[in-house]
């Protein structure tokens, strides 16, 4: 769980209830006089086995699971006590990736329960987010010896686990945790990524919106334990969360909303401020104060005249 230097810088019949009921008080003989067939033994069949999506989800997960703890694709598994596989919510908003498991969690299997963890536990309560609440993963599964590098191919190997559990869970925001598993999951997402390490500093902390996916990177927790000077900064970021775990309270209402159902707002503007970062909107802040701003004006603050027009046509007033 932790980077190895200071980091700077269904089966679901898709049925209600009433229906099902209605079937199967007409498959008891209780409905009005239709004759049983094949097609709908096969649906009762299936009403006793249905699964719904939880179970689903769980049942992928499980055997996610089972292939990363019995992986033995790299080098890695040899020196591991655990490979780990993630914990958390399968419903997140929120998916967090840290680098490796660290001496303890690869002794006892579990994910942040080292120092990284403590510190970590802390930077959430700080912004209010309940562990239970999110999903947390490594980008490499198995203990890195000696706290070394990571090595391509190690990261090669062991990442497509990674792509497997976010296709699970969905989550609304990835959240990588350090230099690591920032690059990785840029890489994935094809955001244009910083050159030099000591560059990614300056990504922790702002939102980024990259094949319909939002990530936001954060500073690994283990970097505090070098530079613990690093914590009120950290702090700062880690609060984003409180703010990215809730849409805009005023979304309902926002023309914003309205445009981009109609086709007329590109999804990055509702994905990066209403359902984001809403914090950093200026039509919220303006919102809040009971300034004036016209409809067109963008979370961004500048006005936008394709808007402008889409408000002044027949299409908005009869919207
Ligand atoms: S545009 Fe701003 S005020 Fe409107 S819903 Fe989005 S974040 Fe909130």
């Amino acid at each position: 769980m932790r980077e190895s230097e200071p980091e700077q810088g269904c089966l679901q019949s898709g049925m209600t209830g009433e229906l099902r009921t209605g079937i199967r008080s007409f498959w008891d003989g209780k409905g009005p006089g239709v004759k049983r067939n094949g097609v709908m033994a096969l649906l009762l069949n299936s009403l006793g086995t249905e699964k719904k999506p939880d179970q689903e989800k769980q049942s992928v997960m499980a055997s996610l699971n089972r292939r990363i703890i019995r992986c033995q694709a790299c080098r890695l598994s040899v020196t591991r006590s655990h490979a780990l596989t993630g914990e958390g919510s399968l419903h997140a908003r929120m998916l967090f990736v840290a680098l490796s498991p660290g001496a303890k969690e690869d002794t006892e299997g579990r994910m942040f329960i080292g120092p990284s963890g403590k510190i970590l536990n802390a930077l959430f309560n700080a912004a209010g987010v309940a562990r239970s609440t999110v999903y947390m993963t490594n980008l490499i599964k198995c203990m890195l010896p000696k706290n070394r590098r990571p090595k391509m191919d190690e990261i090669g190997t062991c990442s497509p686990f990674l792509t497997e559990e976010i296709s699970i869970v969905r989550p609304g925001v990835i959240v990588p945790l350090g230099y690591y598993a920032t690059r990785a999951v840029f890489h994935q997402y094809e955001v244009d990524a910083p050159a030099a390490r000591t560059d990614y500093a300056s990504c922790y902390g702002q939102l980024v919106f990259s094949k319909n996916q939002k990530i936001f990177p954060l500073p690994h927790p283990s970097s505090l334990i070098y530079r613990p000077d690093y914590m009120p900064a950290t702090r700062k970021k880690y609060q984003k969360l409180r703010v990215l775990s809730a849409d805009c309270k005023w979304y309902p209402v926002c023309p914003m909303k309205y445009y981009y159902e109609n086709g007329w707002l590109e999804k990055k503007w509702i994905a990066l401020y209403c359902q984001g970062d809403w914090e950093n909107c200026v039509r919220y802040e303006m919102e809040d104060k009971g300034d004036y701003h016209p409809d067109w004006m963008l979370p961004d603050g500048r006005l936008n005249e394709y808007l402008r027009k889409r408000s002044a046509s027949k299409d908005l007033s009869t919207g």
